[in-house]
C-alpha cells in the first residue's frame, strides 16, 4: 500500500515537474553587426578578449553556415529579413532605395511623409515601417502578450532601428548628425522623446568621442591580420592626405559633417553601447514579472568603415578589435541588470561584404567595377535601335530595368517579348554574368542556386521587368575605384555569423547551412508564440534546449 501511494507521488511530481511551461527568457537582444563576414570571428580571433565574441561562441550555439537566401544583399532588406523570417518576395523590403512604379520616382524604404520628426529640427524623424508588407518577431511578442512586454529597437541608421522593430514597437530611436548629434525619432511612435533620451542626448557623450583621435587600439605593428595601412585600396576623411592611422578627428571633423563623422569611427559602435544600456535602464526592460521585452540593437559604424576602407584594412581590423569590447560591455550589462540566463541573444549580420576589387586584381583575381553611366547609354542605343524609341525603360536602378508600361502599349509591344530581347542583349555588356526576366521568375521555381536567390529577392508586385546578375566580385563603383561594398547574392556577401546564446539556446557548433530567414522562426518556437504572418523560414531545432 505504501508502496503504491510512494510510487503514485513519485507519478505526480514527475508530470508537475516535466508538464511546466519552461522558463522564458525576460528579454530577447537581438545584435545586428552591420557588414559583419563570418570570418570576421577568426581573422581577428587572437586579437579577440575572452568575454566578447570568444564568450559567445564558447557558450552560445554557432551556425557557421548562415546565408542570405536572397539579392539583394543590402541593410533594409537584411534587417527586414531576420526579423520577419521571410524575404523581399514577401516582405516587400526589395532594397535601401528603389523605383517606385506606382509613384513613378525612386523613395527610401522607410521614408514617410505622413509623420513628424522627433527631437530634430530636421526632417530625419519622417519615417517608418509602413512599407514592410509582413510582421516580425517583435510584432508577434507584443501581439501574443496583449501588448505587454516592451520592444525598443535603436542603431545610428533609421532603417535599422525601424524595421526590426516592426508595426508594433514603443520605440526606435536612431542617430540625427551635424550639428546635433543627437538620437532622434518619429511620431509614428510618440510625440516627444522620453526624459532618458532627452537626458542622454544632452550628456555630452558624443562631443567626448569626437575630441579623441582614432588610433590603433593595440600597437599598429601588431595588427597582422590586415594589409598595410598606406595602400591605394582605401578612401579617405575629407582633409585627409592619406587613408592611414592616427585619423584626426577633431581636426577633420569640420569638413565631415560634424558629429556625423561618428559614423564612420568604432565611437559610433561605443555610442550605441551606451545608447542601448540607456535604454534597458530607461524602459525597464527585463524588469517586470512574467512579461518578455525585446531590445533590437544594430550597429551601424562597422559598415560605415567597412566602405570606405575595405576588407583587408587596419581600419576594419582595428574596429573588429573594438567591437569584441562592445559586445563584452553589452554582455556584462545585460548579466547585471537582467541576471545571466534570464536573457536570450542572437548575434548576425545583415549582409556581408565583398574584398575591394582593385586589391583583388592586384592579386590577378578576376573582379572590379560596373559601368553605370555607359550601361544606361548602351540600354538607349539599342531601344532606339530595337524599337525605335528611347522611352522604353522607364528607371534602371538595383541591377533591374523597370518598363515603361504606356509606351509599351503605344508601340502595341509584349512586355513578353521586350523582357526577352534585353534579357539577351544585355549578355554582350561587360561584367554582366546572367540575366532573368520577370516572366520567367512568375511561372518558373527555383529551388537552388543564383536564379533561386533573385527570385527569393524578387517581388512581384514592386520590382523590376529584367534582373542582371554581375560577375563575381564585381561591384558598382563609378569614377571612386576604392573602398568597397555588398548587394550581391556570392558567398562573400551572404555568408555571415550567426550565434544564439542564453536562455533556452544549447552550447555546440555546426557547420549545417541555414538561411538567415530561420531565425524569427526559431525565437518564436523558443517563446512559444505565433510566427511572423509571412514567415517562410523554418526552427532551427539544433540550437533549442527544449526542443
Ligand atoms: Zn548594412
Ligand atoms: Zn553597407
Amino acid at each position: 500500500m505504501k508502496k503504491i501511494i510512494l510510487l503514485v507521488l513519485v507519478q505526480f511530481s514527475f508530470n508537475m515537474f516535466f508538464a511546466q511551461k519552461p522558463t522564458k527568457p525576460k528579454l530577447v537582444v537581438g545584435i545586428v553587426v552591420d557588414q559583419m563576414r563570418y570570418d570576421y570571428l577568426y581573422r581577428f580571433y587572437e586579437k579577440y578578449g575572452d568575454k566578447g565574441f570568444k564568450r559567445l561562441l564558447k557558450e552560445g550555439y554557432n551556425l557557421e553556415n548562415t546565408h542570405y537566401n536572397y539579392i539583394p544583399t543590402y541593410t533594409a532588406v537584411g534587417h527586414s529579413s531576420i526579423y520577419t523570417g521571410t524575404t523581399p518576395q514577401n516582405h516587400g523590403i526589395i532594397g535601401n532605395n528603389w523605383y517606385d512604379k506606382f509613384l513613378k520616382k525612386s523613395i527610401y524604404c522607410v521614408e514617410d511623409t505622413n509623420y513628424e520628426s522627433v527631437g530634430t529640427k530636421s526632417g530625419s524623424g519622417k519615417r517608418s515601417p509602413q512599407r514592410l508588407h509582413t510582421t516580425t518577431i517583435t510584432d508577434q511578442l507584443r501581439l501574443a502578450q496583449n501588448l505587454k512586454g516592451k520592444t525598443i529597437s535603436i542603431a545610428i541608421k533609421d532603417r535599422s532601428a525601424i524595421l526590426p522593430g516592426g508595426h508594433t514597437a514603443n520605440a526606435a530611436y536612431w542617430f540625427q548628425g551635424g550639428n546635433e548629434g543627437n538620437w532622434i525619432t518619429s511620431s509614428f511612435y510618440m510625440e516627444t522623446l522620453p526624459a532618458w533620451v532627452a537626458s542622454f542626448n544632452d550628456n555630452g557623450k558624443v562631443d567626448s568621442y569626437l575630441n579623441q583621435p582614432w588610433d590603433t587600439y593595440y600597437p599598429i605593428n601588431t595588427y597582422t591580420e590586415s594589409i598595410s595601412d598606406d595602400n591605394p585600396y582605401e578612401g579617405t576623411f575629407k582633409g585627409e592626405e592619406k587613408p592611414v592611422f592616427p585619423h584626426d578627428i577633431p581636426g577633420i571633423k569640420a569638413k565631415n559633417g560634424n558629429s556625423s563623422i561618428i559614423k564612420s569611427t568604432p565611437a559610433g559602435n561605443s555610442i550605441t553601447t551606451d545608447f542601448a544600456m540607456a535604454a534597458i535602464e530607461g524602459e525597464q526592460l527585463g524588469q517586470s514579472n512574467g512579461q518578455i521585452d525585446f531590445l533590437a540593437v544594430s550597429y551601424s559604424s562597422t559598415d560605415y568603415v567597412g566602405h570606405k576602407y575595405g576588407v583587408d584594412s587596419k581600419e576594419i581590423e582595428d574596429t573588429y578589435i573594438r567591437m569584441d569590447f562592445e559586445i563584452e560591455r553589452l554582455l556584462d550589462y545585460l548579466d547585471k541588470s537582467i541576471g545571466k540566463n534570464n536573457y536570450t541573444l542572437f548575434l548576425t549580420a545583415d549582409h556581408a561584404v565583398a574584398q575591394t576589387p582593385n586589391y583583388l586584381n592586384s592579386l590577378k583575381i578576376p573582379g572590379g567595377y560596373f559601368e553605370k553611366a555607359k550601361f544606361n547609354e548602351f540600354i538607349k542605343a539599342l531601344s532606339l535601335e530595337q524599337y525605335g524609341s528611347d522611352k522604353i525603360i522607364e528607371n534602371i536602378s538595383s541591377y533591374q530595368l523597370f518598363f515603361n508600361k504606356a509606351e509599351l502599349k503605344r508601340l502595341k509591344l509584349s512586355s513578353i517579348d521586350v523582357e526577352n530581347f534585353f534579357a539577351e542583349e544585355l549578355l554582350s555588356f561587360d561584367k554582366v554574368y546572367k540575366t532573368i526576366t520577370a516572366h520567367t521568375l512568375q511561372t518558373t521555381e527555383f529551388t537552388q542556386g543564383t536564379y533561386s536567390l533573385v527570385q527569393q529577392g524578387y517581388n512581384q508586385k514592386l520590382s523590376g521587368n529584367v534582373v542582371i546578375i554581375p560577375d563575381p566580385s564585381v561591384i558598382g563603383g563609378g569614377n571612386k575605384k576604392t573602398g568597397t561594398t555588398h548587394g550581391s547574392g556570392y558567398s562573400y556577401d551572404t555568408h555571415v555569423p550567426l550565434i544564439f546564446f542564453g536562455n533556452g539556446i544549447e552550447h555546440g557548433s555546426s557547420s549545417r547551412y541555414y538561411p538567415i530567414i530561420d531565425i524569427a522562426p526559431t525565437l518564436a518556437n523558443l517563446l512559444q508564440i505565433e510566427f511572423p504572418n509571412g514567415v517562410t523560414g523554418k526552427v532551427i531545432g539544433e540550437v533549442l534546449s527544449n526542443y
